[in-house]
């Protein structure tokens, strides 16, 4: 079967089929670096990822760009405000979201890059616009004029019977429904950034950026153009004018929108308190993991309700995923073989697969896998299940997680590595004071104090108080043995002793 997905430009599910070969150029939109990105954003770009991953899986060869938007008011006035000088000022919010895409295990585009960068690139294409009759100067800024292109309103299938010639819009935003001649290059501001151009001094307009980064790195044709559905007017339709009327090619073949965000049912924002970035998040305890996970599971083009009953319930599902791992690879089975389960790996496989395939509906493809999962360890605990059955369920697991990446537990290294969580190596003294002192340091990121838990204490240190929690067993100090465990309970750390050995999780 192969890869279909929706096509906001022909409003169908089309099959996918790259330009050349297996080769697929995917532009993205990325963050304006003015602020932290907040939940909303990361919904698409972890869309994004999946698509991305997906198609990875599926053999194909990306060259992915995404732009960092590094020049618009926002930008301008924060900067300002900070007293840095633009490029300093978003540097800190590129290496946040740098930072926040680590966490959420996104892979990195092939290309990631700053649009002030590109500033000669997008004189070139203003100018190109202005010697084909496609844009005009006025007051010192230059505008794209929206009647010259016939094709105008194909994306978001506008009715452009009220157009107004020469009505003029200056902002990057603006209502849904009313269609104006939008800025290329705006007029020098005093004290504000400028650069200069042949026609006149200024900065570059927010949609030319996209469609400059765009072409310079993929070429003026190519395969998928993806965002947030509120960037498909005017955004996107203003980059496909600004394109096409410059090089007469089609620019994008498949448009690929994410739906909304909402939180608690009501839109995220932040007079209503419910606007939160990913280290809001981290500060209420919840794990990178989880986010990604509940950001993932519902399919793209649906409306996502994010709640926090959901992320805990996102915490259960990724725990019932390690628990069936840790089964598969460390519980003693029979010898020999059940094919009747061989084939039923295999078939949550084709399962997963055929729900990617299917327009990306991730919410299959979790319960593809969900469904294995029971069946496993029903299989398991009947003594049904065999040594020899490990590897196709694995095999399956492995697979699906190459697109969902959330089976490695490694939020509690990254936490640490980023500073969210202090590190401490402290092990159970023979004294054993009542909560260790360093992990009622622990801070989060956001400064608001974490409690005395199993985040002070890493892998390496759970796992040694593990091993001189089995050496006390195996010599009958069940003092000692308990001792630890209270200890490890009181930071956070959950242990479970299996026929395989002594399992812990963070609290
Ligand atoms: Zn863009």
């Amino acid at each position: 079967m192969s890869f279909r997905i929706y096509n906001t430009l022909t409003r169908e599910v089309d099959e996918f089929k790259p330009l050349a070969g297996n080769q697929v150029g995917i532009y993205t939109c990325g963050p304006t670096v003015y602020d932290y990105a907040h939940i909303g954003n990361y919904r698409t770009f972890v869309f994004q990822d999946i698509l991305r991953r997906f198609l990875e899986y599926r053999g194909y060869e990306l060259r992915q760009v995404m732009n960092l938007t590094d020049v618009d008011d926002n930008t301008i006035r924060n900067s300002t405000a900070a007293g840095l000088s633009l490029r300093e000022y978003t540097q800190k919010f590129i290496r946040e979201f740098e930072v926040d895409c680590e966490l959420l295990n996104l892979e990195k585009p092939e290309v990631r890059i700053r649009a002030t960068d590109h500033i000669d690139d997008m004189v070139k294409l203003v100018q190109v616009l202005l010697d084909k009759g496609y844009a005009y100067s006025a007051d010192g800024s230059v505008y794209f004029r929206v009647g010259a292109f016939k094709d105008y309103g194909k994306l978001a299938n506008l009715d452009l019977s009220g157009i107004r010639a020469g009505a003029r819009v200056d902002t990057d935003k603006y209502d849904k429904t009313d269609v104006r001649d939008f800025v290329l290059w705006k007029a020098a501001k005093p004290d504000e950034p400028f650069w200069e151009a042949p026609f006149g001094p200024g900065r570059p307009g927010w949609h030319i950026e996209c469609s400059v980064m765009a072409m310079k790195y993929l070429g003026p044709s190519f395969d998928i153009h993806s965002g947030g559905a509120d960037l498909i007017f005017p955004h996107h339709e203003n980059e496909i004018a600004q394109s096409e009327a410059a090089t007469g090619k089609p620019f994008v073949r498949y448009w690929l929108h994410a739906e909304h965000l909402i939180v608690n049912g009501e839109k995220m924002s932040k007079s209503l308190g419910n606007f939160y970035t990913l280290r809001d998040l981290i500060g209420e305890g919840f794990r990178p993991t989880a986010i990604r996970y509940l950001l993932a599971a519902v399919p793209f083009r649906k409306p996502l309700n994010f709640t926090f009953d959901g992320l805990h319930q996102a915490q259960h599902s990724i725990e019932r995923l390690r628990n069936f791992r840790y089964r598969l690879t460390k519980e003693k089975f029979p010898a020999g073989e059940n094919p009747a389960l061989q084939v039923r790996a295999e078939s949550a496989r084709q399962a997963f697969e055929a729900g990617l395939d299917d327009n990306l509906n991730t919410a299959e493809a979790l319960a593809a896998v969900f469904d294995s999962v029971r069946d496993g360890n029903t299989a398991m605990d009947r003594g049904e299940f065999r040594d020899g059955d490990r590897g196709a369920f694995l095999d399956t697991l492995t697979r699906w997680d190459r697109i969902f990446a959330v089976l490695e537990d490694t939020d509690h290294a990254k936490l640490v590595e980023y500073g969210f969580i202090k590190p401490s190596a402290a092990t159970v003294p023979d004294s054993m004071p009542d909560a260790s002192k360093d992990a009622v340091a622990a801070k989060l990121g956001n400064g608001s104090p974490a409690e005395a838990g199993a985040d002070s204490l890493t892998d390496e240190a759970i796992e040694r108080q593990i091993a001189e929690r089995d050496a006390a067993r195996r010599r009958s100090d069940y003092a000692r043995s308990d001792q630890i465990r209270d200890h490890l309970l009181k930071a956070g750390v959950l242990l479970e002793d299996t026929k395989a050995g002594t399992r812990w999780k963070r609290k």
